[in-house]
């Protein structure tokens, strides 16, 4: 059957997710134990927040990973496809970048002091390379480098607001946690703990792949920058419709606003992530998670017209106390990690493979998608690839946010997890490394087309 004519049963749903939550707790007495012993001793039981989210109502522990495989506590092996939300994109531990940190940390000694290393111009010049943005500097988390070119756009820019597109995410920073409230104005997301001031000062939202809310909101010439990735990733995947991200950099242009991709995510799309494989030209760009192989680092880079304003600004304190930087930015181990992860593992043929390898999984789930009729559809960025459960895939963060199907998330991740697949939480994202394998791709096959079926019946 094709053509999305399969209408999902919600009773049988619900009873399948019975079923596999009941197996999930049965295959993992020793997680579960620690997930209670947690409990006493962490603010939800876990050291970060949205751990508490992961399906099957406790998270897994994990003993060990290496390339695109996890074994949990319990002994069981997955295939991982959420590779850390991307900060494991080259894989865990990849050899390079080990040997690297070990010679850091060990051989040579020094995690942090405060003086730099040769790796960092090392870095900086292989990120202009893949990027074309030709001065960086780094930052731990790509929280803080939206933060840090944030503070600088507004500065230069002597502007105060930002615009973000609805339903974006870069990390918590305050002025993105912000999404088109009901009346159409910029509100604070469902549930933004604490806003230290109301976004809506800070900040104007918009629909990606609204070109002429774009240009209606930067017409007032009150926004500094535009901050969004060329593609959204966290709602499901949004690609740009054609000629969109164009008009955008163009009405960037014509109102003297600043454009800032992240590529955070979208480095999936090549080695220079988006703006190298779509010929793109921000001012700014910013960048984490997968740098260092899981080591914290994160960059920020610059045009030369960006660069001068900053150097001809004589009111911000870039260099001290004005907000920008941190003490363990740009550390000696971040940067080690990440020299030999761009040169070693996430190289120009790993994406080659890493691509391909996403291709055989969109086909795959595309596969059973057509086999059982179900209404669902599938995106792919490069190495990255997420099905959506409705036919189209959305044009915008609102339309993707509104069709949002948690049961069936919920059924799925624990379908996948129950069978040895680690699917990215809270998303049905799967990302590949250079170590994941045709046959890793091929079990994500099988069991997804196992999962329709017995939904579909
Ligand atoms: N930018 C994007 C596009 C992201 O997806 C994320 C995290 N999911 C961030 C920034 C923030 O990254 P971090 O939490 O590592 O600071």
């Amino acid at each position: 059957m094709s053509g999305g004519r399969t209408v999902i049963d919600r009773t049988r749903l619900a009873a399948l997710v019975e079923r596999e939550r009941a197996l999930f707790r049965e295959r993992t007495p020793r997680s579960r134990a620690l997930a209670e012993e947690a409990r006493s001793v962490q603010i939800f039981g876990v050291p970060m927040p949205w751990m508490a989210k992961w399906v099957g109502g406790y998270p897994l522990f994990y003993a060990e990973a290496h390339g695109a495989r996890i074994v949990d506590v319990d002994g069981h092996s997955y295939v991982d496809f959420a590779l850390g939300d991307t900060g494991s994109m080259p894989g865990h531990s990849p050899e390079p970048t080990v040997r690297a940190v070990a010679r850091r940390i060990g051989e040579l000694g020094g995690v942090t002091t405060m003086m730099p290393t040769e790796d960092s111009t090392w870095v900086a010049g292989e990120l202009r390379r893949r990027f074309g943005l030709p001065y960086w500097q780094f930052a731990l988390t790509a929280t803080d480098a939206n933060r840090f070119v944030l503070r600088i756009a507004r500065q230069i820019q002597r502007r105060r607001r930002v615009l973000v597109f609805n339903w974006c995410y870069h990390g918590s920073v305050d002025e993105t946690v912000a999404v088109i409230g009901p009346d159409g104005e910029t509100a604070p997301k469902p549930g933004n703990v604490g806003p230290q001031v109301d976004p809506a000062e800070t900040t104007v939202v918009v629909e990606f792949n609204d070109l002429e809310g774009v240009r209606r909101a930067l017409a007032r010439r009150d926004v500094a920058c535009v901050l969004t990735e060329p593609a959204l990733t966290n709602i499901g995947i949004v690609l740009p419709e054609p000629g969109f991200l164009e008009g955008l950099e163009q009405a960037c242009r014509e109102t003297g606003t600043l454009l800032v991709y992240d590529e955070t995510h979208t480095i999936s799309a090549g080695p220079g992530g988006c703006v190298a494989a779509w010929g793109l030209t921000p001012d700014i760009l910013t960048i984490g998670k997968s740098l260092g192989a899981g080591v914290p680092v994160a960059a920020y880079g610059v045009s030369q017209a960006v660069l001068d304003r900053i150097e001809a600004d004589d009111e911000g304190d870039y260099l001290d106390w004005g907000g920008v930087g941190g003490t363990l930015a740009g550390n000696a181990l971040s940067l080690a990690a990440t020299r030999a992860t761009l040169a070693e593992v996430l190289t120009d043929e790993a994406f080659v493979r890493m691509t391909e390898l996403a291709t055989r999984y969109r086909e795959g789930v595309q596969a059973a998608i057509d086999r059982h009729g179900v209404p669902w559809c599938i995106v792919q960025l490069g190495a990255r690839a997420e099905y959506h459960f409705y036919p189209e895939p959305p044009a915008s963060g609102g339309q993707a946010a509104a069709l949002i199907d948690d049961e069936l998330d919920d059924y799925l991740h624990l379908y996948t997890l129950n069978r040895g697949i680690v699917m990215t939480p809270f998303h049905n994202m799967a990302l590949m490394c250079p170590a994941t394998t045709e046959a890793d791709v091929d079990l994500h096959s099988e069991v997804f087309d196992a999962a329709v079926g017995e939904l579909a019946g």
